[in-house]
């Protein structure tokens, strides 16, 4: 579904990504760990066309992202993204935010958008905070808002950043469970946590980043049971 091949990516002297390969399967959930700085938000953002990489590439499917013959933009649609802080507009209602996408981009009729939105609200537990503005909501409403907003595109995939790192620690629980119940329906994800439980609990496999590369894959079982990289050890012992 997701293949990315020997990315690098460099801010100035700063050499953030240093050959990430990383192939994910339909249905398929990676949960992308590591310390902060080490190049996960980065990765996430080349794997939809946020960020363009210096070399290497992208395939969505067998198409690849940033190609010269390719329709970026409607390729970049069907990967969709939940960000830290949300990134709701502000001046929209919740049904409206999440309706603008379907709307504008795909040209879906208004009252079919409002009709799936309405089925999204309440998927995410939000249906009676349809019309409510994003300052009423609190952080994990606003979040279960913007993950009903990216699954309205009906993407192929979803990539995850650090969606409950922002929240309170009593609405990290509401917005997980969300998500996990969007990876049942058999949704691709790549997640970027530092929720270990939970992505121990989720993954089909863990990859740990350090220093711009995926240094360790597996099955959670084996990343947290029996890491073999040392770099992982030493991670994992300073936050288990
Ligand atoms: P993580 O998400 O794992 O914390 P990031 O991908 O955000 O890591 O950052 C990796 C490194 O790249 C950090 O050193 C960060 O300061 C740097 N970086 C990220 N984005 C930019 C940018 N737009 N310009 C310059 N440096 C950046
Ligand atoms: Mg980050």
């Amino acid at each position: 579904m997701i293949a990315a091949r020997g990315l690098h990516k460099s801010f100035g002297a700063l050499e953030v990504l240093k050959g990430v390969d990383l192939t994910v399967d339909s249905g398929e959930v990676v949960c992308l760990i590591g310390a902060s700085g080490s190049g996960k938000s980065t990765f996430l953002r080349c794997l939809n066309g946020l960020e363009r990489s210096n070399s290497g590439e992208v395939l969505i499917g067998i198409t690849p992202l940033m190609g010269r013959e390719t329709d970026n933009n409607k390729l970049r649609q069907r990967i969709g993204m939940v960000f830290q802080h949300f990134n709701l507009f502000n001046h929209l209602s919740a049904l409206d935010n999440i309706t603008l996408g379907p709307i504008r981009l795909k040209r879906t009729p208004k009252a079919q958008a409002e009709a799936e939105a309405r089925e999204l609200t309440a998927l995410v537990g939000l249906a009676d905070k349809a019309h409510a503005m994003p300052h009423m909501l609190s952080g994990g409403q606003k979040q279960r808002v913007a993950i009903a907003r990216a699954l309205a595109m009906k993407p192929d995939a979803m990539l995850f950043d650090e969606p409950t790192s922002a929240l309170d620690p009593e609405m990290v629980r509401e917005v997980l469970d969300v998500i996990r119940k969007v990876a049942r329906d058999g949704m691709t994800m790549v997640i970027a946590t530092h929720e270990m439980g939970f992505a121990r609990e989720i993954a089909d496999r863990v990859a740990f980043m350090h220093a711009g590369m995926i240094h360790e894959i597996g099955p959670p079982d084996r990343i947290f049971g029996a890491p073999r990289e040392k770099r992982l050890q030493e991670f994992l012992s300073k936050i288990l």
